[in-house]
């Protein structure tokens, strides 16, 4: 790897994780979605973030703090398209209350892109799951500010680690489209602001292909984008994630998918890491790692369908603090609230228990 773990020993049980969270992201709150043509409650609850708050405060190792300032939509601009920015801005801005599903979805190449109008904006969604409440945008920009605030903070070298409790998560979002519960596409923005310091890689650990992060960097020969995920023949997103989308044009063999079937254990996911992730990564030789991190690879998870344990995130975030790259942590899914606190802990403190050992060169 291009930065490795020097000497520098620390107690591991003393090292802190910085986190960062604003409370409201909470006011972004969908009641419920409809799958398969049934209206069920909504899995993206707005208690999730609270959980994982409580399991991490509760143990005393991660300092949260709300991000200092908010996004600039320009940098939003520097990822999604101005005219996806500017619309759901409007748009969540038009809600007065209640919550608002797109359903007219257009064959969209031959049209213009609307600039307002709630009745328009299927235009820029990918499914009937994401819909926009008066606080999306705001709830988008905070959760997307927490991912490019930690970004800056390995950039300017003052952590060599940090975890974004961005929610909603990011990483369905493409340029112009948003979709999978989620606005803006927190990792990617994260990975524009990190690049300046040179080639990111962001592996996806979500139970679904992060189709948005693979789309904004499909031709990117800069950006490694890794993802383990749920076979997109049986689960969402269904239209990407498939083993032969290996990136186009400079960006070919910057895509890696390793679409896996239903009943993934901890050693079938334990091989993919070592025989495919980990060497991946090592070609690339990244200046610095994002982690998607979505825990509905939970055994209990009502969404996903792996059988990983809990103990086994431990391990798994033991493995990518020993690649000793600076590394930033961004929330994405994880659907059962009552374990998600626990799964995020346990991965977060298997990454800080692996660090205590050998300390990473920070970026500056
Ligand atoms: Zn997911």
């Amino acid at each position: 790897m291009s930065s490795r773990p020097t000497a520098r020993r620390t107690s591991s049980r003393s090292r802190r994780m910085r986190v960062l969270y604003h409370r409201d992201q909470l006011r972004h709150r969908p009641r419920f979605e409809w799958v398969s043509g049934k209206r069920v409650e909504h899995f993206e609850r707005s208690s999730r973030p609270g959980r994982i708050l409580t399991a991490l405060e509760r143990c005393h190792r991660f300092e949260i703090t709300p991000p200092k300032k908010p996004l600039p939509m320009a940098e939003l601009e520097r990822t999604h398209t101005p005219e996806l920015v500017r619309f759901l801005r409007r748009a969540c801005g038009q809600i007065r209350e209640g919550t608002y599903y797109p359903n007219v979805f257009p064959k969209r190449y031959s049209l213009t892109a609307p600039a307002e109008g709630l009745a328009r904006a299927g235009f820029y969604c990918l499914d009937a799951g994401t819909p926009l409440t008066r606080w999306s945008y705001d709830a988008a920009r905070l959760a997307a500010a927490c991912a490019v605030e930690g970004a800056q903070l390995l950039l300017d070298g003052r952590e060599s680690e940090v975890y974004a409790l961005s929610r909603p998560p990011g990483h369905h979002a493409e340029a112009d489209l948003f979709g999978g519960y989620c606005y803006f596409n927190n990792a990617a923005l994260a990975a524009n602001r990190l690049r300046a310091a040179g080639r990111v890689a962001i592996v996806d650990i979500d139970f679904h292909h992060g189709n948005g992060t693979q789309a904004i960097f499909w031709k990117d020969p800069d950006v490694l984008f890794v993802s383990i995920h749920g076979r997109p023949e049986d689960f969402y997103p269904y239209f990407s994630g498939y083993a032969g989308e290996t990136g186009e044009g400079r960006g070919k063999g910057t895509t890696l998918n390793l679409p896996m079937p239903a009943g993934v254990d901890d050693a079938a996911y334990r091989r993919q890491i070592e025989r495919r992730v980990v060497p991946a990564l090592q070609a690339f030789a990244p200046r610095s790692l994002i982690v998607s991190a979505g825990f509905d690879t939970w055994l209990g998870d009502p969404v996903g369908e792996f059988d990983l344990t809990t103990p086994f995130y431990a391990e798994l975030g033991d493995r990518f603090a020993r690649l000793g790259l600076p590394t930033l942590v961004v929330q994405e899914g994880g659907y059962q609230v009552s374990q998600l606190g626990e799964n995020v802990r346990t991965f977060l403190e298997g990454f800080l228990d692996a660090r205590g050992d050998s300390t990473p060169r920070r970026m500056k």
